[in-house]
């Protein structure tokens, strides 16, 4: 690993002109030729020093001003990380491994080297990185294994402003151990006996809500960058688009047939419209005359391959424009170069709990009206490099009745993995100084949930399978699968279909043109129990293949049988990572059930009890912990069947609640598991 001649061994080498002792080559030379450009430059010895003076600061910038990609590099170069390394948070993680890919090439090294990064279920990083982007959730679990983040001198909250429930744990227990490493003013200063160095804290936002964050650190200075912004026209739509997907892609040709050259930026709820939008415009963009400009389609979503987002920030080749398909990430998070043009469909998706319908299950993912604020955000993309354009999908009348800002995710969502996870840091999230205090109705499901999964006692304390669970990268109610497993002696099978309920996108593929090809298809790995081990068999059929075949007939494979091949990929990734977890808490992971798979779907029952409905007369399910009567969704492998009782993954809401990933279980498991979650407390 030494043959490369830019490696850095020590961050303050890499100064930002480069390592000075080697010439760099023209592509390198531009990128800091570039960095120089951004509007934060000018800033940056004023930055240093307010970072240098004060332990805490809140710095504000439009995006694109240079926030995520400079600060950390600025921190490195000056040497004020001392030998500490910086972490940056994200929200989400297609953000931090895109980001560490730009600045690792700012730094003119490899990615994983002097900047690394780690997000669920994948890290790169080395001894010798110094700045790790992370997301909000990773760094939350290393506080499990490093108490003071001891390693870090610097730690920035990148995209605070979101306030995604994580960032907020974050917050409240930076805080708490900054105090703790930095002591008290008057033991500050040099030969302190302290062994641990002090923190620096940054939080950075790209909205105007730095007040709040600045109360909460005792008055912290705020520093504002100002960016480059150039005029955007708006326009609305006369009517309502129900069809919005349809809708980006008619004003999508428009744009390509009457405007002038410029990159179009499409807002979109999720990945499935993205894959959807993506094939349309494919699909028309081949009928365009001749002589006119061609279409390059880049989609943007956390489960597509690294490379393939790559794709987004380069120019597209001569007489083509490019349109970039992405979700609210591209709002504040990344930005897209080339831009002109944005089509802002006005939806988003977002995490909502809802505790008193699902009974104690997971957060579902619900499409919904963006707020003025993103609205805002979105067409503000189109003005970085010049005047642009803005096409909102919607009413006036719609922007005007939308909320000003989102409400945090602490508010909102599932408390059931953040309330063990404090718990094993000896923490209760009752007690912690949080920016705004979660509900009592959602502190008591998640209370009740992780009684009923084994993880508390009736006294609300941690049991050891308890402290087992928060070991695992995985919502409780699935890590309690996986450790009830090991009294089953079916760890194997488990893992095995945790690893793809885990994994970015769905296993099965839906193609609606198709439906009588794909039923027939998937008849072969049907599971008369239901979908749980119907994604067994294809586990094993996949590996199957896989230790015998090509790459290439291993994709013919999962084409021929409408499966996701990344998800299985990434499963396997998972599988891996699942597996270590288990050598670390004492689960064999090698012990299987063979051909009985009855235990399986125990194991998962435990996991999964709250997320379960008993037949009724009229042939419809009532939860058997909430109130409301669920149908098994179309597209499961039991939706033509009845069944005394299921368990399921989640619930969709659409004009009728729908469980999804649905097996039976025998209505006697019940009975025992409850006779046992009595004997456990
Ligand atoms: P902010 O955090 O203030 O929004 P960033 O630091 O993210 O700003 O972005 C600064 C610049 O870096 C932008 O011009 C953006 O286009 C560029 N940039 C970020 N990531 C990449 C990438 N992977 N490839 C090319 N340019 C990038
Ligand atoms: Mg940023």
């Amino acid at each position: 690993d030494h043959g490369n001649p830019f490696g850095h061994t020590n961050g303050r080498e890499a100064n930002h002109a480069g390592p000075s002792s080697v010439p760099l080559n023209p592509a390198a030379q531009a990128i800091q030729e570039q960095r120089k450009q951004l509007p934060i430059y000018l800033g940056r010895d004023a930055l240093i020093e307010e970072i240098k003076r004060n332990d805490v600061t809140v710095l504000l910038g439009e995006t694109g001003s240079g926030k995520t990609t400079q600060v950390p590099q600025y921190l490195l170069e000056s040497g004020l990380a001392g030998n500490g390394m910086i972490a940056v948070t994200q929200p989400r993680k297609v953000a931090a491994t895109s980001l560490a890919q730009r600045v690792a090439a700012e730094q003119n090294g490899p990615l994983g080297k002097v900047v690394g990064y780690a997000v669920r279920f994948d890290e790169k990083s080395s001894p010798q990185t110094r700045i790790k982007y992370m997301t909000d959730g990773m760094i939350m679990r290393e506080l499990m294994s490093d108490p003071l983040l001891s390693r870090y001198s610097v730690v920035i909250v990148d995209e605070a402003h979101e306030r995604t429930l994580r960032t907020d744990l974050l917050i409240a227990n930076l805080k708490r151990l900054q105090k703790h490493r930095n002591g008290s003013s008057d033991a500050k200063g040099k030969g302190n006996s302290n062994s641990s160095k002090p923190l620096k804290i940054v939080i950075m936002s790209a909205t105007l809500d730095a007040e709040k964050f600045s109360k909460f650190f005792y008055n912290a200075k705020i520093l504002y960058i100002k960016g480059r912004q150039h005029p955007v026209k708006i326009y609305h739509s006369a009517e309502s688009q129900p069809d919005y997907v349809d809708s980006a892609m008619r004003t999508f040709f428009q744009i390509h047939t009457d405007q002038p050259p410029g990159d179009v930026l499409i807002f979109l709820p999720g990945q499935e419209d993205i894959e959807s939008l993506e094939k349309s415009i494919d699909m028309f963009a081949k009928r365009l005359p001749q002589d006119s400009p061609e279409v390059l389609v880049c989609p943007m979503f956390a489960a597509q391959a690294p490379g393939k987002n790559a794709k987004v920030f380069m120019s597209p080749p001569p007489n083509t424009r490019k349109c970039v398909l992405a979700t609210n990430i591209a709002e504040t998070s990344i930005t897209i170069p080339g831009v002109k043009y944005v089509i802002d469909t006005g939806k988003c998706k977002e995490k909502q709990y809802l505790a008193r319908m699902a009974g104690g299950g997971f957060d579902t993912l619900l499409t919904r009206d963006i707020t003025k604020s993103s609205a805002m955000q979105r067409a503000g993309r189109a003005g970085r490099e010049g005047s642009g354009v803005c096409f909102r999908l919607y009413t006036e009348d719609a922007f005007n009745s939308m909320a000003p800002s989102g409400e945090p995710e602490i508010l909102r969502c599932s408390l059931t993995s953040s309330m063990l996870q404090l718990r094993c840091l000896g923490q209760d999230l009752m007690e912690l100084d949080l920016m705004d205090a979660p509900d009592t109705d959602a502190i008591c499901s998640a209370l009740k949930t992780l009684f009923i999964i084994g993880a508390f006692n009736k006294q609300s304390q941690l049991t050891p399978a308890g402290r087992h669970m928060a070991s695992f990268p995985l919502e409780p109610q699935h890590a309690c699968a996986i450790v009830a497993s090991k009294e089953h002696g079916c760890s194997s099978e488990v893992i095995d279909v945790i690893s793809v309920l885990s994994a970015s996108s769905k296993l099965f593929l839906d193609i609606t043109e198709q439906r009588d090809a794909v039923s027939e298809a998937r008849l072969k790995f049907r599971h008369p129990s239901g979908d749980h081990l119907t994604i067994l068999n294809v586990v094993h059929a996949y590996q199957e293949i896989a230790s015998s075949e090509k790459k290439k007939s291993r994709k013919e494979w999962c084409r021929k049988h409408f499966l996701n091949e990344r998800t299985l990929v990434e499963a396997r990734e998972i599988r891996e990572q699942l597996r270590q977890t288990c050598t670390r808490v004492g689960v064999d992971y090698t012990t299987s059930c063979g051909e009985n798979e009855g235990p399986v779907i125990t194991c998962l029952g435990h996991g999964l009890v709250a997320n379960s409905a008993f037949l009724q007369p009229d042939g419809s399910y009532k939860q058997t912990m909430g109130s409301s009567f669920v149908k098994i969704h179309p597209g499961s492998t039991l939706s033509d069947k009845k069944v005394p009782a299921i368990i399921y993954d989640e619930l969709v809401y659409t004009n009728q609640i729908y469980a999804r990933g649905v097996s039976s279980i025998p209505k006697s498991f019940f009975a025992k598991h409850h006779a046992l979650s009595q004997r456990a407390a």
